[in-house]
């Protein structure tokens, strides 16, 4: 397949030192706290959260002289302490397929920090377009057959930057009102949003940033802005065992589990946090899920990796464990990246893995590969940022070593 990189990566910039800060991305209790500081009586706050709320998610303005319901003078305020910038994309690319992988850069946060660089894909059909999102930057967790868990400096991302990534995907397809999609692009034609689910299936493990993932889901869910419902953004895990019911309960999302093996030996292997969470506590967290039911099912990620988990004895296995749990069953063959000992099972292995699952009466689509070309497929991600120099590592805001060591913690 051939590639298209419509900007290149820009050349390491000096570090931005800005005293403005972005409100894009903030919840209602955030722009509560900015209106406070510079000095918004409490009293009209609530009112004005709804109209920057409005400005900000609902049209997507990028300039506070826009906010026409919004008095100059309150403007004036806002535009001297705050931007409405979204981060920078430091590169797009568009696969033969149509999907869209912009690598974001998100805003320096220290003098000495020129800004944590994640993926974030796109992926449009004719009745849909998913966008996969990042929760952290890398991964502290290690499953064998991944990029991103090779990837060594890993933080979590803020919610702003969390919600970030489907406003630079919206901006980019020009899916705010009075907007257009760029001549050519690939988006649905059902007259619906251009994003219209989310999958938390980019970097990182999304219940090890509950808080940010949370208020970020808040926000994108929101009737009043981004308006995308609950039932169409997912949270997928390797399997965060004590943060699956909060899941269920505080967020209401849709679940993903990514099982890949159904003996503890072999997934102790692929996905070493199984040493913590053994599949029979993880399969009962499943089973335990607020909410699931035949029309909230869990869906079960199974990466085909040849000779390791595709026999079919692992098929009837599968089955014979899942039984009790609406769950669809989402077969994905394993995306290939430089340096890894796996290999794609072939695909009548896949297809006689999948005839058997699916005459146990479950769906089980076999995921196409999409945008293989640009690595942008799943468990391909691995940023930029692991790439710095030494001195440019050790220059990182001692913050971002601190987070990530209570990450790593975890
Ligand atoms: N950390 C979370 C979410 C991000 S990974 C999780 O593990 O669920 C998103 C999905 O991509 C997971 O199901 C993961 O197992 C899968 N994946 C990772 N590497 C892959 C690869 N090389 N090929 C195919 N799928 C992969
Ligand atoms: Fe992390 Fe998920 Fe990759 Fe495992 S599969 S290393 S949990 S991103």
């Amino acid at each position: 397949m051939t590639l298209s990189v419509l900007e290149p990566a820009a050349p390491a910039a000096e570090p931005v030192v800005t005293s403005r800060v972005s409100l894009v991305g903030r919840t209602r209790a955030g722009l509560a706290l900015a209106l406070a500081e510079i000095g918004v009586p409490e009293k009209e706050r609530r009112m004005r959260v709804g109209q920057l709320w409005n400005w900000i998610y609902h049209y997507g303005v990028r300039d506070f002289s826009a906010m026409t319901t919004i008095g100059k003078g309150l403007r004036a305020a806002l535009d001297e302490r705050f931007t409405l910038d979204l981060p920078e994309v430091t590169a797009e690319q568009v696969s033969t397929d149509g999907t869209r992988k912009w690598l974001i850069r998100m805003a320096s946060t220290g003098p000495r920090d020129r800004g944590a660089e994640i993926e974030c894909v796109y992926i449009p059909e004719v009745d849909r377009g998913t966008l996969c999102v990042s929760s952290q930057v890398g991964c502290t967790l290690t499953c064998t057959f991944c990029h991103t868990g090779t990837q060594r400096l890993v933080r979590n991302l803020t919610c702003e930057e969390i919600v970030a990534q489907l406003m630079v995907a919206r901006d980019r397809l020009g899916d705010f009102p009075n907007r257009s999609k760029p001549d050519g692009a690939f988006v649905p034609n059902d007259g619906g949003r251009f994003v219209s689910n989310i999958v938390f299936m980019g970097m990182g493990e999304p219940l090890y940033n509950f808080d940010g993932v949370r208020d970020a889901i808040d926000v994108i869910s929101d009737n009043e802005g981004l308006s995308l419902g609950r039932r169409r953004i997912t949270v997928s895990t390797s399997g965060v065992v004590p943060q699956i019911g909060p899941l269920g309960h505080e967020m209401g999302t849709m679940l993903a589990i990514s099982l890949h093996a159904v003996r503890d030996e072999l997934r102790n292997e692929l996905v070493p946090l199984n040493k913590k969470y053994p599949i029979a506590e993880l399969l009962e967290a499943c089973r335990t899920y607020p909410g699931v039911s035949n029309a909230k099912r869990i869906t079960f990620e199974y990466v085909m990796l040849k000779g390791v988990n595709d026999s079919d004895a692992d098929a009837r296995e599968l089955v014979r464990l899942l039984k009790g749990i609406p769950a669809k069953i989402n077969l994905i063959p394993f995306n290939p990246w430089p340096g890894t000992k796996y290999e794609c099972s072939d695909w009548d292995r896949i297809e006689r893995f999948s005839e058997i699952v699916f005459r146990a009466g479950y769906a089980s689509p076999v995921r196409t590969p999409r945008g293989r070309d640009i690595l942008a497929a799943c468990g391909q991600l691995k940023s930029e940022t692991e790439k710095l120099s030494a001195r440019a590592r050790l220059m990182l805001d001692q913050d971002e070593a601190a987070a990530a060591a209570a990450v790593a913690a975890e």
